[in-house]
């Protein structure tokens, strides 16, 4: 009969010869197998000591940006969450009241801004979408919960700290942006 493929063996019941009934060459060569691995480069990481670097292209948990006087660029426009194929964006509209000036750059913010992170698909769309740079995708990770309710992220999670020190670099994503332009 015609094999399928070249790669097939025929099987026979042939009498095994004398180095086969020893079984050690078979041994031995299994054992050179395994010690040639010792010396090669190894293909995983000791995760979490060791971490991988992410493509700069790579889209992570969102940031919601301030600008350099620590104040939120979202203006609750809406636009991200109607360029949101997941639908996992929803938010609530406020107006800027007097004396608020120092926490919003416009006159009107988001007083709720939510992301369903089980519902994200990181497509990165609501970034292409803002007219603000307000919101970006960042290399962080989004940790694993055992409740569901955990992944529904809020402004506490999202908005970077006002400390300049503590602010998130997105000047990757920047650029990356700039450049699909
Ligand atoms: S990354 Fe995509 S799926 Fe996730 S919130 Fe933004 S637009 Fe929606
Ligand atoms: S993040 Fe950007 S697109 Fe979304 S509501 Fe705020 S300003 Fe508008």
């Amino acid at each position: 009969m015609q094999p399928l493929t070249s790669r097939s063996k025929i099987v026979s019941d042939k009498e095994m010869t004398i180095k086969e009934k020893l079984y050690l060459p078979a041994i031995l060569g299994g054992m050179w197998i395994t010690l040639k691995h010792w010396f090669k480069k190894p293909a995983t990481l000791r995760y979490p000591e060791v971490e991988r670097e992410f493509a700069p292209v790579y889209r992570g948990q969102h940031v919601l940006k301030r600008d350099d006087q620590g104040r939120e660029n979202c203006t609750a426009c809406g636009l991200c969450a109607v360029a949101c194929p997941a639908e996992a964006i929803t938010m609530v509209a406020a107006e800027r009241k007097k004396g608020e000036e120092h926490l919003y750059k416009e006159e009107k913010y988001a007083a709720v801004y939510e992301i369903n992170m089980l519902r994200c698909i990181f497509c990165g769309l609501c970034e292409e979408a803002c007219p603000k740079e307000a919101i970006f995708l960042t290399d962080r990770i989004v940790h694993t919960e055992y409740e569901r309710e955990t992944f529904i992220y809020g402004k506490d999670k999202l908005v970077e700290p006002i400390e300049s020190s503590e602010r998130i670099d997105v000047t990757k994503r920047q650029k990356h942006l700039t450049e699909k332009q």
